[in-house]
């Protein structure tokens, strides 16, 4: 056996030699035995049955997946354009690119393709990581040369130290210090901050780069976009991109275009996507009608850590969700049915969990109640100890990237005073359903990146506060103040 594995591309196989799941199935593959996992089959794992076991032999390198991070107003924004706008592929396009959550660039030197993420507040991909996936190879960490760290600096460090990514750091705008004397003093501050923060840079003989660059001017770009692929040469990644391979991947957004339909801009983990191929993601299932990289031109393929917009799904799938094939429509059906009635299982078994909670807490209430004597003052306090006061938003978003985010950023905002809930969130503009749901629940509607809202929803009869956003943060203020607007008044 141990031959037969050495073989198969196993080089290190010993008889102490431990396998995993993948390798199990892909050996009993070979001896051709079918695999049986005795593993519980929930609604997360149900689409794992259809996915390809893991070959070795097939593996091929891909390029890095990259996030940029960094503090607000520090500069991820102009590097992802720069980095947009001067990639050759767009060059030669005209420079006209759309946005649909990711971008491929041709490092200048090394010619290799690097992946960036741009998905507004990568909300998608803390759904991801809730899950145990990790999409992002490299996180940029950006701290401008002027401003040094801040608290969104310090924030992405300990995100890239607990998602286990590697980290490489780009300070920018060094061309607001023209003096080379004082740029490079101002540079050497902001490393020893970074140390000062457990920042394991080159210069302290850690392995962490650190690149001095300009978004503006270009300088030194080249220089991150090479460092980039270094890393990533250092990391030797590798994915399937055998077309036999069932492919995978997973929605970075999605939302519902004039003219074509559902569109959902899927990246690919595993296999190659074709025109033509059937995909299943939550409850939606999907038979590819077309596929559009970032430069808006239809492609017939698309391979592993590349990002296409992919035309018809059947509902709109979620920011988030797994991608997987399914050989036929027949299997599709059978698997989103399969999962549904899994789904309403596991609901209805914390319905009753919650009920048996609910009850719990009402006997608490009661037993108080009988407890004191109760006078009003007495009952106030009761009210309190039961938990905050809610105050009711309705999240209306362009994207359901942008949605997520926003859902992400203010469902857990407020004290033990008040608390923001969201009563529901959905792409497009408010509806009069909204509206409705909005007079029911006192709920504050908030539109973000939506353009022009009707004068008539803007201006409803009913009075409902509909307020338009186009910057996350300044989302937040607003929740945050309308929260402040309903604490108790101190006397
Ligand atoms: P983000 O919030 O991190 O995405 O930051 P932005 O990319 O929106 O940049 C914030 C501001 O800094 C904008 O006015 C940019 O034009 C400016 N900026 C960003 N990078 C540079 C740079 O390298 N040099 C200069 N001079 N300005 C920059």
């Amino acid at each position: 056996m141990i031959q037969d594995l050495k073989k198969l591309g196993f080089t290190h196989a010993s008889s102490n030699y431990i396998l995993t799941k993948e390798y199990i199935e892909l050996i009993l593959q070979e001896y051709n035995y079918d695999f049986e996992s005795t593993e519980g089959i929930s609604s997360s794992n149900v689409y794992d049955e259809l996915k390809s076991p893991m070959n070795p032999r097939f593996l091929e390198p891909r390029p890095p997946i990259v996030t940029i991070m960094g503090h607000v107003d520090h500069g991820k924004t102009t590097i992802l354009d720069y980095l947009r706008k001067s990639s050759i592929v767009s060059q030669e396009h005209g420079g006209i690119t759309q946005h649909i959550g990711a971008f491929q660039c041709v490092a200048p030197i090394s010619k290799k393709l690097i992946t960036f993420l741009d998905t507004p507040g990568h909300a998608a991909f803390l759904k991801m990581r809730e899950r145990g996936a990790n999409i992002t190879d490299i996180i940029v960490l950006v701290v401008s040369v002027e401003d040094s760290i801040m608290p969104q600096t310090l924030e992405a460090i300990k995100h890239a130290k607990n998602s286990g990514n590697e980290l490489i750091v780009a300070i920018t705008k060094i061309d607001r210090i023209p003096n080379l004397k004082s740029r490079a003093q101002s540079i050497e501050k902001v490393e020893n901050s970074l140390i000062a923060n457990e920042i394991e840079l080159e210069k302290i003989g850690g392995d962490v780069q650190v690149v001095h660059i300009s978004a503006k001017t270009g300088e030194n770009m080249d220089q991150l976009e090479e460092s980039i692929i270094s890393l990533s040469d250092i990391m030797d990644l590798k994915a399937e991109k055998n077309e036999k391979t069932v492919c995978e991947g997973w929605v970075l957004e999605s939302e519902v275009k004039k003219a074509v339909g559902n569109v959902a801009t899927v990246l690919v983990k595993k296999g190659t996507m074709k025109k033509g191929d059937l995909l299943i993601s939550g409850n939606s299932i999907c038979k590819v009608r077309a596929m559009l990289n970032e430069l808006g031109s239809q492609v017939s393929k698309a391979s592993p850590s590349q990002a296409v917009e992919i035309v018809g799904w059947k509902s709109l799938p979620n920011a988030g969700d797994e991608v997987i094939q399914a050989k036929s429509e027949s299997i599709a059906k059978k698997y989103v049915a399969k999962r549904q009635h899994l789904v309403q299982e596991e609901n209805e078994s914390i319905t009753v969990e919650k009920m048996n909670d609910e009850r719990a807490a009402q006997s608490e209430v009661n037993s108080l109640n009988k407890e004191e004597e109760e006078s009003d003052e007495d009952h106030e306090q009761i009210l309190t100890e039961t938990g905050p006061k809610d105050v009711n938003f309705i999240v209306k978003a362009d994207v359901s990237g942008s949605e997520e985010a926003i859902v992400q950023s203010i469902e857990h905002l407020g004290n033990d005073e008040v608390k923001s809930k969201i009563i529901s969130s959905s792409v497009g503009i408010p509806t009069e359903n909204d509206l409705k749901m909005a007079k029911i629940t006192g709920s504050t509607i908030l539109c973000f990146n939506l353009g022009n809202v009707p004068n008539e929803i803007i201006n409803n009869k009913d009075k409902i506060a509909v307020k338009q956003f186009n910057v996350i943060y300044k989302l937040i203020e607003d929740v945050t103040e309308t929260l402040t607007d309903n604490l108790k008044p101190i006397f």
